[in-house]
């Protein structure tokens, strides 16, 4: 538990499976924590963060951002078209895209003020009804229009279903990666982080492992 172990095991599985430590960022997924958690953290040296809710991300990192440079802020959740403004602002990456309407909105925004944050594609690997994301089948097609809308897409993002094995949906997610020639892949949470870069995560979003378990409900 804790920064300095997470990045050795991170840092520790890249290598075993024969890969660059240098290519696996990791990103301190800090949504709900107690603001004195997250400060340690930024006091032991992470910059790399990832925040669920836009809303939540407004109200605590633009303080936090005044007292440590080099941030680097990364929006893992699920975003409404409202948002996306306030989203592009405050975040470095978007891990969520998810469908044409926030596509649009994104290039609109972008064509506009002459910035955009990079961005991952979610993709919906279990193809969950609850869960955000572009279906499998979907994705190329999807891609596909976002590269014409000119985003800078760098990669794609899932969640795998928590009641199956997750290496399945990494190698899937990997696919689809390939076939498109992206070369992000955003996969691996605290439980299952070091198959995640077995299969190629180039970022993994780690929160509990690191900051202990979340004090209340994520909804
Ligand atoms: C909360 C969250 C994480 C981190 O989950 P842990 O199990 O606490 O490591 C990673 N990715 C997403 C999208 C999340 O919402």
């Amino acid at each position: 538990m804790g920064l300095s172990d997470i990045q050795n095991r991170v840092e520790k599985e890249a290598l075993r499976v024969g890969r660059d430590p240098e290519t696996v960022q990791l990103i301190a997924v800090s949504k709900v924590q107690p603001n004195a958690r997250v400060e340690m953290v930024l006091q032991q040296g992470q910059r790399v963060f990832g925040e669920n809710r836009v809303q939540e991300a407004a109200g605590k990192w633009p303080a936090f951002k005044e007292v440590y440079a080099g941030v680097e802020l990364h929006l893992i959740g699920p975003m409404q078209s409202n948002k996306v403004r306030q989203a592009m602002e405050l975040f470095d990456v978007i891990h969520t895209v998810d469908r044409p309407k926030i596509a649009q909105t994104i290039a609109r925004i972008k064509d506009e003020t002459g910035s955009c944050p990079r961005l991952y594609i979610q993709v919906n690997t279990g193809a969950e009804p609850q869960k955000a994301g572009v279906l499998p089948d979907e994705a190329d097609a999807f891609i596909k229009m976002c590269t014409e809308l000119s985003l800078p897409i760098e990669g794609l993002m899932c969640i795998p279903p928590s009641d199956q094995d997750a290496s399945t949906h990494f190698a899937l997610l990997a696919d689809i990666a390939k076939r498109n020639g992206l070369e992000g892949l955003s996969m691996g949470m605290s439980g299952d982080f070091e198959q995640a870069i077995a299969h190629g995560a180039t970022y993994v979003r780690v929160g509990s492992a690191i900051f202990g378990e979340r004090t209340y409900e994520v909804t």
